[in-house]
């Protein structure tokens, strides 16, 4: 078993203030394969304090200077791909080949879009052309908190520090404590790419430890957190009280819009992306609302693609889904399924238990409702496990009222030929993203929600953004 028991403070790996073992386990296999040490307030003290004292001479450098150092550490990321896919796949259950593609993937293509992000930001600009004695400077917002989720780890790392680091702030990065292995890695990348001391730091540790004492912190500036709604709200209560700026990228729970007009793939695609990570991501399409003239054959077409989907070890390559990530999550996913059954939701794929065969590890089978209605629990509450519910719409106004009725607002996807009802529902539609036709978003587009999917706006130009404060300055040009 690996013996992961440090933390990366002030440039340095560190043993922990209190001992306080905490056993990571393999999801494939409910056995544990590291032991960490989960930090405690003096442990947090201590990396927060060194990035208040790195604080100064950073923000200090020139936009170029933070351009270079966020270079080397996207050189030395490439380095590590191989480890931290092996990382990923171990710790979260993700599929080898999907670890090393999606997973290590999104975090490169992150890191190098913040840096042509950064070399094109108006980091100091005149207010306008007719007013240069009033100049707009952008600069850090200080001390940072990064408290990451493990379902997309590495993505949700590289947003966060890629953006904080080249807008000139220090940080705290405080991974999940289900996917450390992966964010250690990323700190010996960090370190290899030889910043100033202090300007990042990595405590490992639980949410009602590390992450509530970071967000309670009087000499944190800045909460920026991927996960769940309710540690979302738990992290505002926290931070209020020191009037900390808070950005939260929350779940969400999408509605996928098939018309009659779809293209003749759009079901299909709208399955497999269910399911892709084991359902594990908070964009998954999971309510896929399909026009009546098209309902039946899309529910059998679903539940023949959901039949087909493999459940198999992370360690084996192949397109097959992983296990979920642990112990807690498969009973959630188990309740919800059995909820989704007694509230008369029609079962046409999966359902509860292990797929066969699997008779250990945290599989789930691929699991789909039809004659869903939005009152049900599972067409309300982020199941975050590979189950999608169909629903039937009769016109498009009931179509974008249905998409629209749920507390969340991340993404919402719509999947019909017609060009000018695709221009309606784009601006309908509330949510921080809206993807069409199975095109993604271009590189560098700002990734975020609305309502209780949260308020932050990550990658790209948007992502320097979220990281930078905005100072007027008036006199700059006068004698
Ligand atoms: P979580 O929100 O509890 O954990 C995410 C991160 O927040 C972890 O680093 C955790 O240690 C930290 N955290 C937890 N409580 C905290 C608190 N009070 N203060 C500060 N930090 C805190 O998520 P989870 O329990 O691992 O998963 C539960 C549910 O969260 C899932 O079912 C899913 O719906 C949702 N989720 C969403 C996302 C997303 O990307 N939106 C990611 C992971 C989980």
């Amino acid at each position: 078993m690996l013996d992961k028991r440090q933390f990366y403070i002030n440039g340095v790996w560190v043993d922990p203030a209190h001992p306080n073992d905490h056993e990571v386990i393999d999801p494939a296999t409910e056995d544990a394969c590291a032991v960490i040490s989960l930090g405690a307030q003096a442990d947090t003290d201590a990396a927060v304090a060194a990035a208040k004292a790195a604080l100064p001479g950073w923000m200090a450098t020139s936009p170029e200077d933070r351009i270079a150092a966020l270079e080397r550490v996207y050189a030395a990321y490439k380095t590590r791909t191989e480890d931290l896919a092996k990382a990923i796949s171990t710790e979260m259950g993700a599929p080898i080949a999907l670890a090393s593609t999606s997973q290590v993937g999104a975090g490169l293509s992150h890191l190098k879009n913040f840096i042509a992000a950064a070399k094109a930001f108006e980091w100091e600009k005149p207010l306008n052309a007719d007013t240069p004695d009033t100049l707009i400077r952008h600069e850090a917002v200080g001390v940072c908190a990064l408290i990451t989720p493990w379902n997309w780890p590495m993505n949700q790392v590289t947003l966060k520090v890629g953006a904080a680091l080249v807008a000139g702030n220090t940080m705290v990065l405080k991974p999940s404590e289900e996917s450390p292995l992966d964010a250690m890695i990323f700190a010996e990348i960090m370190d290899a790419a030889d910043l100033p001391p202090g300007v990042f730091n990595l405590v490992n540790g639980d949410g009602a430890g590390v992450g509530s004492q970071l967000s309670s912190h009087p000499d944190v500036d800045m909460v920026s957190f991927t996960g769940s709604t309710r540690a979302g709200i738990a992290i505002s209560k926290a931070a209020a009280e020191s009037l900390k700026r808070v950005h939260l990228e929350l779940g969400g729970k999408g509605a996928n819009l098939v018309f009659a007009d779809a293209d003749e793939k759009a079901v299909k695609r709208g399955v497999l992306h269910m399911m892709n990570n084991s359902g594990q991501s908070c964009n998954a399409p999971s309510r896929m609302m399909v026009e009546a003239s098209r309902y039946d054959a899309a529910v059998e077409e679903a539940a023949a693609t959901a039949n087909k989907v493999q459940v198999g070890p992370p360690s084996e390559d192949g397109r097959h889904i992983g296990p979920v990530v642990n112990a807690t999550q498969w009973s959630k996913i188990q309740d919800l399924i059995q909820k989704g059954i007694d509230e008369g939701a029609r079962l046409v794929a999966g359902g509860t238990g292990r797929p066969d065969g699997l008779n250990k590890g945290f599989y789930v089978r691929p699991t789909v409702f039809a004659d869903v209605t939005n009152d049900m629990t599972i067409a309300r509450e982020e199941i975050f496990g590979p189950v999608l519910s169909i629903m039937k719409f009769e016109t498009e106004e009931e179509a974008v009222a249905v998409a629209n009725d749920t507390p969340y607002g991340l993404t919402n996807y719509v999947q019909s030929t017609d060009v000018d009802r695709r221009h309606r529902l784009a601006r309908q539609l509330r949510s921080g993203m809206v993807e069409m036709n199975g095109q993604s978003r271009g590189a560098g587009a700002p990734f975020g929600g609305m309502k209780a999917s949260g308020n932050g706006r990550e990658g790209g130009s948007w992502g320097i953004h979220d990281f930078v404060e905005v100072k007027a300055v008036s006199g700059w040009a006068s004698e």
